[in-house]
């Protein structure tokens, strides 16, 4: 994660981006601390959809902290009656009267003191302190999970003590400290309206040109989590074999993916490896045998791809050789200029996609 800088230019788009497209909801409104206490743990436990009724009736009826700490604790749990969890509510209750004791009723403004308070975790005190006081604590959700695991292609699972800790530095990083309280705002407002878990709209998401994922035809793979069935690792070394304006192709064949579709000669390990190691590979050897001098350069390194039940780790190789030798005989003989009217996988697709790029800078 160290190549990950302070950008403040990501935080801008997602505010810029959320300036116009925010959902109107009535908490969005308040710079109340208390009604923005509420709904977080109410939207803890259900889509905002169905939870906007129980916002409304809850605050209609205990309006403010005095209010709901002088209530009794059945009527307390008549009002959360529906949204279960009811530990929450009680939580909500006893929070409610230590802010009477402890704060003089006023909400506390300070991270440490609002995290001190019962049933308020380390999520719902940035969201608290952040949209209330612009303090720059980020916060992070399963929204915010998915969009920076989706925007920098992080690995780390999210579900474990060491990815809460990356995300949260991540987060932190990411966020433009001027405007805490948006940029959190904002960038769970992407996650829940554009960068959903499934078919997320990247075609007109603002952080399209940044993200990883996408730029990388990953979008699926992230966030990881650790309780993921396993699926199998294959490496792939692509090698674009170029000799006096031609190119080679195979067809795939068989029940492995991608039967039917071209892709370029191909050399598969069981472990990654880098060129020095490959070179000394068998199959390396019958492929380029007899070339003459090879010029090689490493085009795409290590790209994950992921399928369904397999991860790839795909290297894209240009080499360049004197003389077409007799291996290369086996395969389908391309002007390199024609590859792209062959059917090709996604996965090789990008990489032809970076070529142009490259060829056109
Ligand atoms: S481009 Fe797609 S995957 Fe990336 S942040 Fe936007 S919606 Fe999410």
């Amino acid at each position: 994660m160290s190549q990950i800088e302070n950008d403040l230019g990501t935080s801008r788009l997602l505010r810029d981006w959320y300036r116009m497209h925010r959902r109107e909801l009535p908490w969005r409104e308040s710079s109340d601390p208390y009604i923005i206490w509420i709904s977080e743990i109410i939207l803890q436990q259900t889509r905002v959809a169905q939870g906007m009724d129980y916002f409304l009736r809850f605050t209609e009826r205990f309006p403010d902290v005095a209010s709901l700490a002088s209530a009794e604790e059945d009527e307390v749990l008549k009002y959360w009656q529906g949204l279960g969890y009811y530990s929450r509510a009680r939580n909500l209750h006893a929070a409610a009267k230590d802010i009477m004791e402890r704060f003089s009723g006023v909400f506390p403004d300070r991270y440490e003191d609002v995290i001190s308070l019962k049933g308020i975790g380390e999520y719902t005190a940035a969201a608290i302190v952040s949209f209330v006081w612009n303090r720059p604590y980020p916060v992070v959700d399963g929204n915010v999970f998915r969009v920076l695991s989706r925007l920098f292609a992080v690995d780390t699972p999210i579900d474990t003590p060491k990815g809460k800790k990356a995300f949260t530095e991540l987060a932190g990083l990411v966020m433009d400290p001027r405007y805490a309280g948006q940029h959190n705002q904002a960038i769970m407002e992407l996650g829940a309206l554009q960068c959903v878990p499934q078919n997320p709209d990247c075609e007109t998401c603002p952080l399209k040109g940044r993200c990883t994922a996408y730029g990388t035809g990953n979008v699926r793979a992230y966030p990881v989590k650790r309780n993921k069935a396993k699926t199998r690792d294959r490496y792939f070394h692509y090698l674009y074999i170029i000799c006096k304006g031609k190119t080679w192709l195979s067809r795939r064949k068989g029940k492995d993916i991608w039967e039917g579709l071209y892709e370029f000669p191909l050399i598969e390990t069981d472990r990654a490896m880098d060129f020095t190691e490959l070179q000394a590979t068998d199959a390396f050897h019958r492929l380029l045998e007899g070339a003459g001098r090879l010029n090689v350069s490493v085009d795409l390194q290590e790209v994950k791809h992921v399928l369904s039940h397999q991860t790839l780790y795909a290297t894209f190789y240009r080499i360049e050789i004197e003389r077409e030798n007799d291996a290369l005989k086996a395969f389908l003989s391309v002007a390199t200029r024609d590859v792209e009217k062959y059917a090709v996988p996604r996965l090789i697709h990008i990489y032809l996609e970076k070529l142009k790029g490259n060829l056109s800078e």
